[in-house]
């Protein structure tokens, strides 16, 4: 019998109506466990570790990534795949996290949620909850895991964690993977992509990462943006990297101003990164004249990176190399676990 370990943060998935508020608060396993009882009842052996308390995901931060990842790293030979349910907010945060803390994964981490909770009758948690987990268990005829990399399932789709985006606060297709393929659809079967799988080497243990560098910021830059707005964000004591969020290509105004702020910080070891504020399509700094500035001031390339892979990319790189930013520039250059195309 498989055997998945389902890891429980929070969400709206386990949330109930607050009497007094009338707002959604997280319940508690319990509860939650009362309106699944076909948790129990499949083929594949399901145990279940829980957050105490439960978390709307806004709250869910750094330490609790750690926390997520650990309980995978220590039950890790135990189980043959992992389902985490994670409010949808963050969830392309905590996600995009795991997929850089959990190095070598060669089982499925499947984060999924829903929209309604779990006791409402048109909830969507029942169908995700229940094909995350035989996504998390589903191994081919070798006994590899199909899809041993981390993933997000929504709806109907399975897609690469780090690739995700919450793109929609009102329908059940809460997420997108804008700029790669779903790794798999469900409907009456479960159709997967496994040429679009991201393989680590079999023979490499897994290796946790757990320091993360907070002093990060994202700059979204806009028609009119004025200079002490910038200057005041790179100029933030102990900030060590910028997500620039550019118009289409990767592109900016050419105002001197903004290039000397940009070439300062850089000069001053901060590392800015260039993200267009697109969601499919990458960035090419050089296509037009207006980006050509940046690439002067020393900014790199995000490529088709999303700005949740990215930021959660820099933070593990500043925290797990904190005196050698040499060494974080040259892997945000690179596709380390399959959140960016190089072409
Ligand atoms: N606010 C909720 C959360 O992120 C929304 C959800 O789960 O869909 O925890």
């Amino acid at each position: 019998m498989s055997k998945v370990l389902l890891i429980s943060t929070g969400g709206t998935i386990t949330m109930v109506r607050d009497k007094v508020s009338g707002a959604l608060v997280p319940a508690d396993m319990e509860t939650f466990k009362a309106f699944m009882p076909e948790l129990f009842e499949g083929s594949i052996h399901v145990d279940i570790q829980a957050f105490s308390p439960l978390l709307d995901s806004s709250d869910v931060n750094p330490d609790c990534w750690v926390r997520m990842a650990k309980m995978v790293y220590d039950h890790y030979d135990e189980y043959d795949g992992f389902v985490i349910l994670h409010g949808t907010d963050t969830m392309s945060y905590s996600a995009s996290a795991l997929s850089f803390m959990l190095e070598n994964l060669s089982k499925p981490v499947v984060f999924t949620g829903s929209q309604l909770p779990v006791g409402v009758l048109r909830s969507d948690a029942k169908e995700n909850l229940l094909t995350a987990i035989e996504i998390a268990a589903a191994q081919d005829e070798e006994g590899n895991a199909i899809v041993p990399e981390v993933t997000i399932y929504f709806e109907d789709r399975l897609f690469r964690a780090n690739r995700t985006t919450k793109r929609n606060a009102e329908h059940f297709s809460a997420f997108n993977s804008y700029n790669y393929p779903a790794l798999a659809k469900a409907g009456v079967h479960i159709t997967y992509q496994p040429h679009l799988v991201h393989y680590s080497d079999p023979n490499a243990p897994l290796r946790l990462h757990t320091s993360f560098d907070c002093n990060v910021a994202v700059l979204k830059l806009f028609p009119g943006i004025q200079q002490p707005v910038v200057r005041a964000l790179l100029r933030t004591r102990g900030l060590k990297g910028v997500v620039l969020e550019t118009f289409g290509a990767g592109n900016a105004p050419t105002d001197k101003w903004l290039y000397r702020e940009l070439k300062s910080a850089v000069d001053k070891g901060i590392v800015i990164v260039n993200k267009t504020q697109c969601n499919t399509g990458s960035v090419e700094m050089g296509l037009y004249a207006v980006s050509l500035n940046l690439m002067k001031a020393g900014v790199l390339s995000g490529h088709d990176i999303t700005t949740e892979a990215l930021l959660t990319k820099m933070m593990l790189l500043f925290g797990e190399n904190p005196e050698d930013t040499a060494k974080v520039r040259e892997l945000l250059g690179k596709d380390l676990c399959g959140e960016l195309t190089i072409d």
